[in-house]
């Protein structure tokens, strides 16, 4: 019996950079029940995935397919029976040289409801990223979409490539460096000129995006030397010539810098964007979370008498939401803190408590603890200083202002160490995927070694960049025998953007 919610979306992932999934795409991903994805899927896209989720890969593990297409087939219509929300997450766009039109007949032949939600294909990708514009008024007025998977010399080959060679317009030519040589040598025989435009563009729209551009006779020799693999295009035509020789995406500052980063959750998204601007390709492995209290009886016993209190002191973003949110919650407002004067650690902190329309009195010109007691010692002495905070931490603050103030301090959230890192991302670093990995603070740091199989914290410290928020940070590091690459000058986070930029162009 076929359940009535199952279905099958057949979704086009795109051609590696994970902002080029279509909006349609990345909710379907995000509410998918089975996910079965494909080797060309960016891995961050695999975070969008619901934990409950079931995942399935069905791309090539040392070089074999761990399903066949009769599988995945068979996979798609069972998931789908047992009512599932099945999203088949494909590179590019699934109908092109993708086998979703196969997929799609199969469901339809069994009743299965399905639905296509079309992707950036590479050709289109490619182009936008290498400036390498597949059509163009003055000198492309068509573009065939070639699969050069088979031997072109092969008699009983789907391809004509005598009529191609004489094709008006741009070849795109998907899966085609195998066969290279012999695709550039079979135009040329059928009569395309061989010093028509000819360039190769390797892993387009990814971090790694690597091209050369010849022509059709010097190419195969290039793309050898070079060492191109797939999955690249194979592109001939005379719109070659117009790209220029370094694309806007190959001019960002962080052009082909693959980041970890290691921060909570909410906070790694907003990083990642900010560094997928700079052009970074960025994976995210939160190593802690941050969580609400499970009993909120100590905080709120202290809301009850704030106004006792001179100084209410911040340490990060998440404890002034946590502390106005319950303050909030509880039936009051900012008036409460009327009498207080607020010290945030830096300015991330200041900036939250402006959204909550308070202004801090005090922000440090170092932005760590030390800085803040430094700040802070002339202006509290024999007074009563509140700190809000998380259930653990560095206690430094306290200890040294207990000398010369009255200070509580009240954990307002929980900082949780993560379970596990996401699935991609030991994979990632085992592939030597990863170029730099962030620490933002030392519990983070700790805990990312900690749930580092021993072989990749090895590999962390050889191959890898480790960039740190501050000398606290660095010297965590250094004592688990991590050695740091780079050190923010400010001691935020857009402090450690700046040293991966200050990093590369030294490089
Ligand atoms: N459905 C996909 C194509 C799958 S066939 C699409 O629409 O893009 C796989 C081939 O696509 C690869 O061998 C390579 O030729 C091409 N390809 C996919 N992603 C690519 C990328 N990021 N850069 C260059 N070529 C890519």
């Amino acid at each position: 019996m076929t359940t009535p919610s199952g279905f099958v979306e057949l979704v086009g992932a795109g051609p590696g950079d994970p902002g080029l999934i279509t909006v349609r795409g990345r909710a379907a991903v995000q509410q998918a029940e089975v996910l079965i994805y494909d080797q060309l899927v960016h891995p961050s896209l695999l975070d969008l995935v619901r934990p409950e989720a079931e995942r399935i890969f069905a791309g090539k593990r040392a070089g074999r397919l761990v399903y066949t297409q009769d599988e995945i087939n068979q996979l798609l219509v069972e998931k789908a029976r047992q009512g599932k929300r099945v999203v088949r997450l494909k590179g590019g766009d699934p109908l092109v040289f993708g086998r979703g039109a196969e997929e799609a007949a199969f469901l339809r032949a069994h009743g299965i409801p399905y639905r296509i939600v079309p992707g950036v294909t590479a050709a289109v990708g490619v182009s936008g990223y290498t400036e390498l514009p597949i059509t163009h008024r003055a000198a492309a007025s068509a573009v065939a979409l070639v699969t050069g998977h088979d031997d072109p010399r092969d008699p009983k080959a789907r391809v004509n490539w005598p009529s191609l060679a004489k094709f008006p317009g741009t070849l795109v030519v998907y899966m085609g460096v195998a066969h290279l040589k012999d695709i550039c040598e079979v135009l040329i025989e059928h009569g395309m000129s061989p010093e028509t435009p000819a360039a190769v563009v390797e892993r387009g729209t990814w971090a790694r995006q690597r091209s050369v551009a010849a022509t059709l006779s010097s190419l195969p020799e290039l793309v050898s030397t070079h060492r191109l693999h797939p999955p690249a295009l194979l592109i001939v035509g005379s719109v070659v010539n117009l790209r220029p020789e370094r694309s806007w995406f190959e001019s960002l500052p962080l052009f082909g810098q693959r980041i970890l980063v290691t921060r909570p959750a909410e906070d790694c998204r907003l990083a990642s964007e900010q560094l997928e601007t700079l052009g970074a390709e960025v994976l995210q492995a939160p190593t802690v979370e941050v969580q609400p209290l499970q009993d909120f009886q100590a905080l709120d016993d202290i809301l009850a008498r704030i106004r006792s209190f001179d100084w209410l002191v911040f340490t990060s973003r998440h404890g002034v939401d946590a502390f106005l949110g319950r303050l909030m919650h509880l039936g009051h407002d900012a008036r409460a803190l009327g009498g207080l004067k607020l010290a945030a650690i830096g300015p991330g902190t200041a900036d939250q408590l402006q959204r909550w329309h308070l202004r801090a009195d005090l922000v440090p010109d170092r932005f760590l603890s030390e800085g803040l007691v430094e700040a802070l010692s002339p202006l509290v002495l024999g007074k009563r200083v509140l700190l809000a905070r998380a259930n653990r931490g560095r206690t430094l603050l306290c200890d040294q202002l207990e000398a010369i103030a009255q200070v509580e301090q009240v954990a307002v959230y929980q900082n949780l160490d993560a379970a596990a890192l996401p699935a991609g991302v030991v994979q990632a670093m085992e592939a030597g995927e990863i170029d730099w990995i962030t620490l933002t603070s030392s519990a983070i740091t700790e805990r990312l070694f900690n749930l580092l199989p021993a072989h990749i914290r090895e590999k962390v410290e050889r191959e890898i960049k480790l960039v740190s928020i501050s000398p606290v940070t660095t010297a965590t590091a250094q004592k688990l025998g991590w050695t740091v690459a780079a050190e923010a000058q400010t001691y935020t986070w857009d402090g450690v953007v700046q040293a991966i930029c200050a990093a590369r162009l030294l490089i």
